[in-house]
């Protein structure tokens, strides 16, 4: 690293006077884990918890990004300061083509920057007057577990700096990134006209974490399609029972994000959505779910790294050893290291 030496002490507090840099900086801590990433955590936990947020998730090329950047344009609009955490789930290679799209988003954006990914500093300077919108991606570069712990924390980061709502936006496969929309106070999922979408979603566990869908690409046949879809599929979890308690049901909203159609219309169903929650008291129980998410998300990253250690121990290769000359089951080798593990033996 060419920059100077800064604590990370001293880059929270010029993050909360405004620096964007520094946040910039901190978000890369936070993206890497480990020592600093906990000290994030320390400072940030006071300071955050008021922030409305949102997860916004569907497949690759639903329009997630570009309904994404009306909603921000309208965020700033309305003099709400908004941040988005964009998960991109793609290999460095194809990121590039996902960064120069959210290049595209944050250059329609009134004094904004900050984006991560190639160039997680913005060039504003500490003292600049204070930012609208802040716009970072985060790889996962195939270390899903260590996203698991990082986006709640790069979250809480924003929520601690003042931005709100912070929006989530994740392509919605794999359980971290259902994980990570089911705990946001409302989650959005973005559908297209297109064969089978809404079954999809329903497969993938989608509908039942859905407070808002929209049926993007409206300007596309078969959008009404799809939303008869998704009320049959609605209609249906009523009668198992599926349905909220409160009796809540998503709406479905038209939108054609692609001419900035429709992206009013969700927020308000999503504003309708925390008023519900708020009223409702859910709101405290969706965070609660939300801290339960991390620290479980936090065990299971600390076991799964002492397996691995255990396994690449001495005594590790011996049980292998063992249970390869068949003096020993697989099932009693595993109690043996699980024993030292989680005792310390
Ligand atoms: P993401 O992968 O879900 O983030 O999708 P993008 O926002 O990158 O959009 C994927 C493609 O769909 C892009 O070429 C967009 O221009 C296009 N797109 C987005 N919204 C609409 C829409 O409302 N109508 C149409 N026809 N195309 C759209």
């Amino acid at each position: 690293m060419a920059s100077p030496p800064r604590s990370v002490d001293e880059l929270y507090t010029e993050a909360r006077a405004g620096s964007r840099r520094a946040l910039g900086r901190l978000l890369t801590l936070v993206e890497r884990g480990g020592h600093d990433a906990e000290t994030i955590a320390e400072l940030a936990n006071p300071d955050a918890g008021s922030a409305h947020i949102v997860g916004i998730t569907g497949a690759p090329g639903a329009g997630k990004s570009t309904l994404t950047g009306r909603l921000v344009n309208l965020l700033v609009d309305r003099g709400d300061r908004p941040a988005v955490l964009a998960v991109d789930p793609s290999s460095p290679l194809t990121g590039g083509a996902i960064l120069g799209d959210r290049i595209r988003m944050e250059g329609s954006l009134p004094g904004s920057a900050g984006l991560g990914g190639a160039e997680p500093a913005s060039t504003a300077a500490p003292g600049d007057p204070p930012p609208t919108a802040f716009i970072r991606s985060m790889a996962t570069r195939g270390h899903s577990g260590g996203l698991a712990l990082a986006v709640p924390l790069a979250v809480r980061l924003f929520d601690a700096m003042g931005y709100d709502p912070v929006i989530i936006e994740t392509v919605g496969v794999g359980q971290v990134e259902v994980d990570v929309v089911a705990a946001a106070d409302t989650a959005v999922v973005v559908m297209t006209p297109g064969m089978g979408d809404a079954v999809q979603a329903n497969k993938a566990g989608l509908l039942e974490v859905a407070d808002v869908f929209v049926v993007n690409k409206a300007d596309r046949p078969g959008a009404l399609d799809v939303r008869r879809d998704l009320e049959l599929m609605l209609d249906l979890s009523h009668v198992t029972g599926q349905e909220d308690e409160g009796g809540y049901r998503p709406p479905i909203v038209l939108a054609s994000a692609l001419e900035g159609q429709g992206a009013a219309d969700v927020w308000d169903a999503v504003v309708a959505h925390l008023v519900v929650l708020d009223e409702t008291g859910r709101r405290q129980e969706r965070r609660h779910h939300r801290i339960r998410t991390e620290i479980r998300a936090r065990m299971a990253q600390t076991l799964a790294s002492r397996v691995d250690e255990a396994m690449n121990s001495e005594m590790g290769s011996e049980l292998v050893t063992m249970v390869e000359e068949a003096s020993l089951s697989p099932a009693a080798a595993s109690a043996k290291l699980l024993d030292r593990l989680l005792h310390n033996r």
